[in-house]
């Protein structure tokens, strides 16, 4: 038996305006609607709905907001050059899903009925996903803990949800690199904890960081390992792979770094491309001992927003270090050509990457 979602759909009476693609800020608009979907320990999962897009209404001693029980998913849909709507392993945002409410206690959610859901609301706001170059459509499922309680225990209820915005360009005059400050005061995540969860508690500990590298002039920071805080784990909220004498070097999944979707599109293109990647622990002075000899070729982080952001600058404990002339290297350009090319159709997907909505 097909178990298929029953999602009842109400319209908004009153559809926005659709901004203009070129003034974008990520994050910042959002489209008509919204899926919801309830959980009761009782039930399961039940009552899924696309509604207006619209606040909440949330007890106070709603859990997530004592404990931050809570995960979210970031993927985006394309408009293809044939103008159909096309995801992005949209399977793998699901599977990292389960792995994260695994981690928070928070049940688990039907793969099948999750992709039905994200069909059905990219589908809904299709004329919001933008057609310029480089522009998409963001899309943002989060769970979060609802029952009005303060002990500290799963919660008993949960709402599913899923809401999204237009994004622009994220690069509109050619890749830029971007300075980086290597941490070495806070760390990201420590082995046992939840830093390989997406869930919004490893954010709120690395805005501190964060603003300390702003304040310094730098973009993000790196993050080194919470233990002996010499191993490198990731760039701002991105994976991040060194090439270094011909070798692609990232760190390997050791509990404390979120498995990127990007990560493993770029891991596998450069399988096919019969390039070496190496997946290991790696500390940053291998990495400025690499720079020293001349054979720190290209550093770059992975993700959905940006997909690939080259590294220009490195500042370790005031040593500063130049990658590639501070310009985007030939084999960071190559990957984000053929991976932006595949999301959009332009180049042709032999891995099946894509899914039609
Ligand atoms: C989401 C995220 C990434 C990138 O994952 P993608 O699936 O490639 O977008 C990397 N690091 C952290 C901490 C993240 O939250």
């Amino acid at each position: 038996m097909i178990k298929v979602l029953d999602i009842r759909i109400e319209k908004t009476t009153s559809p926005k305006e659709k901004p203009d693609a070129n003034h974008l800020d990520f994050g910042a608009l959002f489209t008509d609607h919204m899926f919801v979907m309830d959980y009761d320990i009782n039930k399961g999962w039940y009552n899924p709905r696309i509604e207006p897009y619209q606040p909440l209404t949330l007890d106070p001693s709603a859990m997530v907001f004592h404990y931050g029980q809570e995960m979210f998913e970031g993927m985006k849909a394309y408009k293809g050059v044939h103008n159909e709507v096309l995801l992005f392993r949209p399977e793998k945002n699901i599977e990292r899903t389960n792995k994260t409410n695994d981690r928070i206690c928070i049940p688990k959610i039907d793969e099948e009925d999750m992709l039905q859901a994200i069909r059905t609301f990219v589908d809904l706001e299709k004329d919001w996903i933008p057609e310029a170059d480089g522009t998409a459509l963001y899309i943002r499922p989060f769970i979060i803990a609802t029952d009005p309680y303060l002990g500290v225990r799963p919660s008993n209820t949960y709402k599913f949800m899923i809401i999204a915005c237009p994004v622009g360009a994220y690069y509109t005059e050619g890749i830029n690199p971007v300075k980086i400050w290597v941490e070495t005061e806070f760390v990201r995540a420590v082995p046992g904890g939840v830093g390989e969860a997406k869930t919004g508690g490893n954010y709120a500990a690395s805005i501190k960081a964060q603003m300390k590298a702003k304040e310094r002039g730098y973009t993000q920071v790196l993050w080194l390992d919470g233990v002996e805080r010499k191993f490198v784990e990731e760039v701002g909220t991105m994976n991040v792979f060194f090439k270094i004498d011909g070798e692609i070097i990232t760190p390997e999944l050791t509990g404390s770094i979120l498995a990127g979707v990007t990560r493993n599109s770029v891991i596998e293109l450069l399988n096919q491309w019969n390039q070496k990647v190496t997946e290991r622990r790696i500390t940053i002075d291998e990495i400025y001992e690499a720079h020293k000899e001349g054979l720190l070729e290209e550093v770059f982080g992975t993700g959905t927003a940006a997909v690939i952001s080259p590294v220009g600058e490195l500042n370790y404990n005031g040593n500063i270090i130049t990658i590639n002339n501070n310009e985007i290297g030939p084999l960071s350009q190559q990957i984000y050509d053929t991976i932006t090319g595949i999301q959009t159709g332009a180049i042709e997907d032999t891995f099946g990457w894509t899914l039609k909505v």
